[in-house]
């Protein structure tokens, strides 16, 4: 797994997952605190960005983008630092935890066991110190958030940008949401969009998944 300068101060770390896609975690350096976007599929995963950090004393805030098991396996590694999410993603995987853990167990990089976002929110929690947005970005699922880099001008997406560059629409839980999602999305400053599977990409891929998803 290397590490991917995405700009000044976001990296990106992507590890094999499917034949047809990857997996991106993300690691935003900011002023006070260094945000960990999703843990993957467990120990294994986030071992890289801890490396990365190093010395690096500024505390660790966790995000994870959404409750599907391949974003949360490694969280427990960080069970003495913030974990965030939306409120229902917290609901989810509490109630939904092991059943994909014994599903997908060949996916387990490392070790993975059952730990919980700490804190949640619903509409929008800002770092400002840091210049960092999270807001609530349904459409893939319910419960998704994104992360807005306002100093680098970096959008972390979850899924809700399609796994490959063939299949740029993700996959729905309720489209009215989704548009919704890329609206609000359309009037942000950004640059680079990190999603979960695919490669990084810029503005124009919001026109692209609109078309192609009809959504406009
Ligand atoms: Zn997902």
């Amino acid at each position: 797994m290397k590490p991917i300068k995405i700009s000044n101060r976001n990296i990106m770390f992507t590890q094999p997952m499917t034949d047809e896609y990857d997996l991106n975690l993300g690691l935003i350096l900011g002023d006070r605190h260094n945000f960990i976007i999703d843990t993957g599929l467990g120990s294994g995963s986030v071992a890289p960005i801890l490396d990365y950090i190093g010395d690096c004393t500024k505390p660790i805030i966790v995000i994870n983008t959404h409750s599907h098991w391949d974003h949360v396996w490694g969280n427990w590694v960080f069970d003495e630092n913030l974990i965030i999410s939306h409120q229902k993603c917290h609901e989810l995987l509490d109630k939904y935890w092991e059943l994909p853990l014994e599903k997908y167990s060949h996916y387990i990089d490392g070790e993975a066991h059952k730990c919980l976002p700490n804190q949640i929110f619903e509409g929008i929690l800002g770092f400002p110190d840091d210049g960092i947005i999270l807001f609530h970005t349904p459409g893939h699922t319910d419960d998704g958030i994104s992360i807005l880099d306002t100093v680098d001008k970096v959008l972390y997406a979850g899924d809700n940008i399609g796994d490959t560059d063939d299949e740029i629409v993700p996959k729905l839980t309720d489209l009215e949401a989704f548009r919704g999602t890329i609206a609000a999305y359309k009037k942000l400053d950004f640059e680079i969009c990190i999603s979960g599977h695919n490669k990084p990409q810029n503005k124009s891929v919001l026109a692209r998944i609109e078309a192609e998803g009809n959504l406009d």
